[in-house]
């Protein structure tokens, strides 16, 4: 059963989607909805499941894996967006679809080793510290080429793109311009042979700006769950 509430903030949430897509003369659908569920419940999730949202990001890996448990009745695309430590590689390999908060090489060549045989390639963006970035994770732009360079080669991993969370403003001009940052380094990456289809960017206070800049996927939890407690 689906509570009206939620219907309310899913439908609004693409609505919102679909008028930043025609705003900006971005081309209808490239915009895919992850909806960020960390701290909600299986249920709030298996009612947002029901109406049609089927890619879900979560931030904890204790938390993901008793939900991923929970509903493996249902055909969800599990992302890891959270931070990383080094320790923690193998569930996130064994578990996930995609893992968009790979920050240095390291975590990158385990999550490839730990990928079981038999599954598709991990789908993996680099997080990218741009400028005025919040969290202090990231690699630099600096670091980029070569990280970029050595992850490329792993076998059991595919590098789909950039993924940032840039410090909010209140500006929209000011607010595109990390955004802005990592589009260009995604250009730049794609010139030299890169194939990256992917800029993970923009959450529920900053979603208009990141699509404006060309983001592919835009993280929402907020917006479509309401306020975290
Ligand atoms: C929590 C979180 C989001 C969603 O943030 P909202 O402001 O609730 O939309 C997006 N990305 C990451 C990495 C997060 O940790």
């Amino acid at each position: 059963m689906t509570t009206q509430s939620t219907k309310i903030r899913y439908n609004h949430v693409n609505g919102q989607i679909h008028s930043a897509v025609q705003q900006f003369g971005r081309i209808e659908g490239s915009v895919q909805l992850l909806a960020v569920s960390k701290t909600r419940s299986a249920e709030a999730i298996r009612e947002m499941v029901a109406l049609g949202q089927l890619a879900y990001g979560e931030n904890y890996l204790q938390e993901a894996l008793q939900k991923i448990e929970a509903l493996k009745d249902l055909s969800i695309e599990w992302h890891f967006i959270g931070p990383i430590q080094s320790n923690k590689t193998k569930p996130i390999a064994e578990n996930f679809a995609w893992v968009h908060s790979v920050d240095r090489f390291k975590i990158a060549q385990r999550l490839s080793d730990q990928r079981p045989p038999g599954m598709p390639p991990l789908n993996i963006c680099i997080q990218v510290n741009v400028s005025g970035e919040e969290s202090k994770s990231g690699c630099t732009l600096d670091e980029l080429g070569e990280f970029a360079e050595k992850t490329a080669k792993l076998p059991n991993i595919r590098l789909r793109g950039l993924m940032a969370i840039p410090q909010s403003s209140g500006d929209f001009d000011e607010q595109r311009k990390p955004f802005a940052q990592l589009r260009e380094a995604t250009e730049r990456l794609n010139k030299e042979g890169y194939q990256l289809d992917t800029l993970s960017m923009g959450m529920s206070g900053d979603l208009d700006a990141a699509v404006a800049e060309g983001a592919t996927m835009v993280r929402i939890g907020t917006a479509l769950f309401g306020p975290r407690s």
